[in-house]
């Protein structure tokens, strides 16, 4: 990223025509792409990737695994829901939550517990911003800080967050997944100890508990827009809607054995041909 501006500068809130008083940290760019529609990238890379040689290459949709297993020979063997059974000498898990979920029934990672945080965003009608805007990251969350940006595939409105609220399910919006998010939390002293350390944290405790009232019907707007107009400071309530069916879960990584929140990815290789990813916001990438 190129800094185009770095400093400490005073901020005139036109909506209140009053200097802010807290010292504004800035960093820009103005010469990069900041956002990828994922989904036609990997639309792309499907369809080239089919053309690129004489092999077959078979993409399976809706096709959901149930299990994973490791036969004697080396090789793998995935059982899926409707009957079908695909053999493989190599696999890559990239399924979410569900991913720690899979490993679990292999009997992997299972020092890892996955705590799934809910994020959700609030729509403008209106063109409010040319890029995406963020606010300062507060490095003890592991969730990039609220941001506005237009959204590409909402043309003309601009989006507002993600919230992050903590979820009994291993992904939003389908039904039926409680009983998983349970197995997959790995639940024992450890995780009540990691939980107890996270909530001892001021910083931690004011933002969880700020998160779940945005969640509130009635109050959230309100609540919402004051952190928004940080970054649109002239933005109202009447602005913004909740933005129903965007967003998604962070599968957040639990280790039991540190007994810590872990920030960043997290990606289980036991070296015999099977990997298991769960990226919860590479926002925020700790290596
Ligand atoms: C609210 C929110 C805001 C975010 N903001 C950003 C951001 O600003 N920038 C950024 O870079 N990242 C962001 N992320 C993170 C980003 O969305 C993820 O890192 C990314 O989607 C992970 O891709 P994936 O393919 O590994 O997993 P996913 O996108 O989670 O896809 C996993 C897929 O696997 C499927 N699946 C699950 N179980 C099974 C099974 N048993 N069999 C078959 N299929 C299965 C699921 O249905 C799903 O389609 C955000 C995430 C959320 C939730």
């Amino acid at each position: 990223m190129s800094a185009i501006c770095y400093g400490l500068i005073h901020y005139l809130d036109k909506a209140q025509t009053k200097i802010r008083p807290e010292p504004i940290v800035a960093m820009g760019t103005n010469t990069q792409c900041t956002t990828v529609d994922y989904g036609a990238m990997s639309e792309a890379l499907a369809a080239q990737a089919q053309k690129a040689s004489d092999i077959p290459t078979d993409i399976f949709y809706n096709t959901q695994v149930i299990d994973i297993f490791e036969k004697e020979d080396k090789t793998f063997e995935i059982h899926c829901k409707d009957s079908s059974i695909y053999t493989a000498n190599f696999v890559v898990v990239n399924a979410g939550a569900h991913s720690l979920f899979l490993a679990h029934r292999m009997g992997y990672g299972k020092h890892m517990g996955c705590l799934p945080m809910a994020g959700s965003f609030y729509m403008t009608n209106k063109h409010f911003l040319n890029g995406k805007v963020y606010m300062v990251q507060n490095n003890k969350l592991p969730f990039a800080a609220l941001h506005g940006d237009p959204d590409i595939l909402a043309k003309g409105k601009t989006r507002f967050g993600p919230t992050a609220l903590m979820l009994p399910k291993l992904e939003r919006f389908k039904p039926g997944t409680y009983w998983d998010f349970f197995k997959t939390l790995n639940f024992d002293f450890h995780i009540v100890k990691i939980f107890w350390d996270l909530l001892k944290d001021s910083d931690i405790r004011n933002y969880v508990f700020k998160n779940f009232l945005f969640e509130v019907p009635l109050i959230n707007k309100g609540l919402f827009v004051q952190d928004a107009k940080k970054i649109v400071p002239s933005l109202s309530v009447d602005d913004i809607t909740y933005a129903k069916g965007f967003g998604g879960v962070r599968p957040q990584v639990l280790d039991k054995e540190k007994e810590k929140l872990m920030l960043g990815e997290a990606s289980i290789n036991p070296g015999n041909g099977i990997i298991f990813n769960m990226t919860p916001s590479p926002g925020q990438h700790h290596v």
